[in-house]
């Protein structure tokens, strides 16, 4: 049996061919496309700004929903296009403010999204794909495999769903839910786009998380400076292990993506973008968390323009992993800052709400089917 996941999701990149064989989706169009859009379906431009209006700033879930547009045109468009909306399925909330949603696709699939609330900061944890090929041993999700890639509105909906549950407006999105976003470049950059475009984001408030897929990070770095003219988001790299052999041990696809050849390409990033590159750290009891480890990490990382962030591991039911204790992960900070590493160790937040990536889904997919939550439509 071949036990290698497979790395060629299909990668949708724009709502419109997402729904070439269905209703035309709205949602991750641009102010410019939707007034193009109401003029190609006999609207005026005004029609189209009222759309993005309502789209973006008004959450609205349906076209129906747009009591602005004259009814005629609501009910003849209703069968050919759709805002594109996800099902909230399920609310989970943390006594620490975090709120897990699962939000339903319209294929019956369902994702996890994350609101963090910090002070004045809420950042939204955004899934890239319905579950991931990429078999982590530590991870919910990567037990499950893949199911397909995300689409833009797809991504972008998880922001809009956590603005309205939590309701406040998020200030930062990471791409660190389900699914490894270099894996799905195109639509992860065009819901980047829209954002910063449409719900008025800045790049640098985005993070993309990846984990290492080879030749895919000079693809990002170029393909990022033609959509969206420079690459200002920072590029989180889950590295986990200070040499090659712990880490496929940990992540079993990274066989295929030597650790010299990773950093390289992350210099490359850093040469291009001239942002400095963070590496995820997920520091688990007994495994990777040896002083000696924190050390060979220092010199794997010695003169590298970069931060790494320490996550002490979130147990999951399937792995026999142990989480650390405070004082190993202190010792592990202390040894990266003695040699002059740029270090913080990241708080677990939510972990009364199936706080690890994945777990919440498969929790729910063993119990009797979720019925989604009602949607609250715009004032
Ligand atoms: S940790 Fe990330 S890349 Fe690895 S299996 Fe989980 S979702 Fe995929």
């Amino acid at each position: 049996m071949n036990s290698e996941p497979p790395l060629n999701p299909v990668a949708v990149t724009h709502p419109m061919e997402a729904s070439a064989a269905g209703p035309e989706i709205l949602l991750g169009l641009g102010q410019a496309e939707l007034v193009a859009w109401a003029l190609a379906h006999g609207q005026s431009a005004f029609r189209g700004r009222q759309l993005h209006d309502w789209i973006y700033a008004k959450g609205a879930a349906s076209l129906e929903a747009i009591t602005v547009l004259p009814k005629a045109w609501r009910q003849e468009m209703a069968s050919r296009a759709e805002v594109g909306r996800l099902t909230v399925l399920h609310r989970s909330d943390a006594r620490d403010g975090t709120t897990k949603l699962l939000l339903g696709t319209a294929d019956g699939l369902s994702i996890e999204t994350v609101g963090i609330p910090s002070g004045d900061r809420l950042t939204v944890c955004v899934s890239s794909q319905v579950g991931c090929p990429m078999a982590c041993r530590f991870c919910a999700t990567g037990k499950g495999g893949l199911q397909r890639s995300l689409a833009v509105h797809e991504i972008v909906d998880q922001v809009l769903s956590i603005r309205e549950a939590m309701e406040r407006r998020p200030s930062h999105v990471v791409f660190m839910g389900m699914g490894e976003p270099l894996l799905n470049i195109d639509a992860v950059l065009a819901a980047i786009d829209c954002l910063c475009r449409d719900l008025g984001m800045a790049q640098r408030q985005i993070t993309v998380s990846t984990v290492g897929v080879p030749s895919t990070l000079p693809t990002l770095a170029e393909r990022a400076l033609d959509r969206l003219g420079r690459a200002q988001f920072t590029l989180a790299v889950s590295l986990h292990a200070p040499d090659q052999r712990l880490r496929e041990e940990l992540i079993p696809t990274a066989h295929a993506y030597p650790i010299g050849a990773l950093l390289e390409d992350c210099r490359r990033m850093v040469t291009l973008t001239g942002r400095r590159v963070s590496f995820e750290y997920i520091l688990l009891g007994g495994v990777n968390d040896h002083p000696r480890h924190a050390e060979a990490l220092a010199k794997l990382l010695r003169g590298f323009q970069s931060h790494v962030n320490l996550i002490a591991y979130n147990p999951i039911e399937e792995e026999n992993f142990q989480r650390p204790s405070p004082e190993r992960v202190e010792a592990f900070r202390l040894t990266l800052q003695d040699r002059r590493i740029a270090v913080s160790v990241r708080a677990s937040r939510g972990l009364d709400a199936d706080a690890a990536c994945g777990q919440l889904r498969r929790r729910l997919a063993a119990a009797p089917q979720a019925s989604p939550l009602p949607v609250q439509e715009p004032a």
